[in-house]
């Protein structure tokens, strides 16, 4: 099939990739023309394990291509997904500018039928913007379809994830507009759920408010645990055998960051005041969620003794391991309010600091943990990246003035953190 993808940032530029590695012929469109030059190249503009790989084979072979012009890839394609971005405007409502804008630009290239595929996550009624927006504007009187597609990937995982999801969401207007995608994603031989557009729509934001309730009420249990002695990893565990629970999410730490949990639950709560609908549980979500960096400086604040002139040893930047984004990381939050307190950071990430020197130019930027710890006061895990899961403790001991380890992620033994001759303290824990 034809197939082009409109915005190819980490889900547009993966969705490509795949459609291509299944034997489509694909065409990405962006907007930003430094990305498109640096693909052509072979350069990737994203960390994803497999997918500099996967886009390279499919470009030599001739699959996969690149450009600029919505018209080149409209006018190639029976199937157009829209893959932009869907950030939050300043009182939680999604901004749909980005969605819109191409939904016009499809409308003015429009020339024979063609499936418009909403990708991005986007609050229920989108599907009927797209399709009024491009009916109103086409410059041809053609006909075309929008089905909503919503994308579940998750990034560190983005290329299994999309090769082998849990399910396929497909919101159509008829069976026989969604047997297009269905033949699309049909080697993937996963289970498909075709519905309404606005029930998918509903799907993608229902999902991913109810993963952040899942990791607000494990750390507000965690809360609990630490003032009453109980430990949050056995409690979790005992929760997560049971299959009407699951262990998935169970994982207490300083909460939810990234591009889509933060801005997916207060687009919700959105959609619910705009319905009359309360949104109380939700709120709660994030004012526990919203808590978790506070409450982190107050335990700091408790060991270290005033914060002024410290330095501050950070492990991890990137929201999520395996990811070099910063989108809403915890770790930019942590850094900003350190730092407006007068303290020092020392910054390590074994893939997001280049971003975040942009980001924040006045931390320092080491080499490895152990550099990164030359020196501190504290050091704070905010990343669960695999390798801070075997420091050396003694190692990371010896490099620091006073050894108080944060352990944001519970990714040490606290036995073994405090043989090393640690302050230790994690979440939810002794
Ligand atoms: P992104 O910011 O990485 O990519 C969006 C891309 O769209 C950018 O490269 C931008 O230049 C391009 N773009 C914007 N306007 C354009 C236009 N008019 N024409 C051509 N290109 C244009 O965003 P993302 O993380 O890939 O997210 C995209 C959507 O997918 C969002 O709605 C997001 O909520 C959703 N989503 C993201 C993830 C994730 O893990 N990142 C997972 C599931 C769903």
């Amino acid at each position: 099939m034809d197939v082009c993808v409109i915005g190819t940032g980490y889900v547009g530029l993966v969705t490509g990739a795949v459609f291509a590695d299944l034997g489509n012929d694909v065409i990405c469109i962006d907007k930003d023309r430094k990305k498109i030059e640096s693909l052509r190249r072979g350069v990737m503009p994203i960390y994803e394990p497999g997918l500099e790989e996967m886009v390279q084979h499919n470009c030599a072979d001739g699959r996969l291509r690149f450009s600029t012009s919505v018209r080149e890839g409209v006018q190639a394609s029976q199937v157009i997904f829209i893959a932009v971005g869907t950030p939050p405007k300043a009182n939680g409502e999604t901004d749909l500018g980005q969605v819109s804008t191409v939904a016009h630009e499809i409308a003015k290239t429009i020339d024979t039928y063609k499936i418009i595929v909403n990708k991005s996550t986007v609050p229920v009624g989108t599907g009927d913007l797209v399709r009024s927006i491009v009916e109103k504007n086409r410059r041809r009187t053609v006909d075309f379809d929008v089905v909503s597609n919503p994308e579940f990937l998750r990034e560190g995982s983005a290329i299994p994830d999309s090769l082998y999801p849990d399910r396929i969401v497909i919101g159509a207007p008829d069976r026989a507009v969604a047997l297009a995608l269905i033949e699309l994603y049909a080697p993937l031989e996963v289970p498909m759920l075709i519905t309404d557009v606005a029930s998918a729509e509903m799907i993608k934001y229902a999902s991913n408010a109810f993963l952040a309730n899942k990791i607000s009420f494990i750390n507000f249990v965690a809360n609990i645990c630490e003032k009453a002695g109980a430990n949050i990893d056995d409690v979790s565990k005992g929760m997560g055998y049971d299959k009407r629970i699951g262990r998935e999410f169970l994982q207490a730490g300083l909460g939810f960051g990234g591009s889509c949990f933060p801005k997916d639950v207060h687009s919700l709560v959105h959609v619910a005041h705009s319905h009359k609908e309360s949104p109380a549980l939700l709120e709660q979500v994030l004012k526990i969620n919203a808590d978790r960096v506070p409450r982190l400086i107050r335990r700091l604040r408790d060991r270290m003794g005033a914060l002024k002139g410290k330095t501050v040893a950070i492990l991890g930047l990137a929201f999520k391991p395996d990811t070099d984004d910063l989108r809403d990381a915890k770790s930019l939050e942590i850094i900003r309010a350190l730092q407006s307190k007068g303290v020092k950071i020392r910054a390590y990430d074994p893939i997001a600091m280049e971003h975040c020197k942009r980001l924040l130019p006045k931390a320092t930027y080491c080499k490895n943990a152990y550099e990164a710890a030359k020196g501190a006061h504290a050091a704070v895990i905010v990343t669960e990246w695999r390798e801070f899961k075997n420091l050396n403790l003694e190692r990371l001991h010896d490099a620091m003035k006073t050894p108080i380890l944060c352990d944001g992620r519970n990714v040490c033994d606290p036995r073994k953190a405090r043989h090393a001759g640690f302050d230790y303290f994690s979440i939810g824990r002794r």
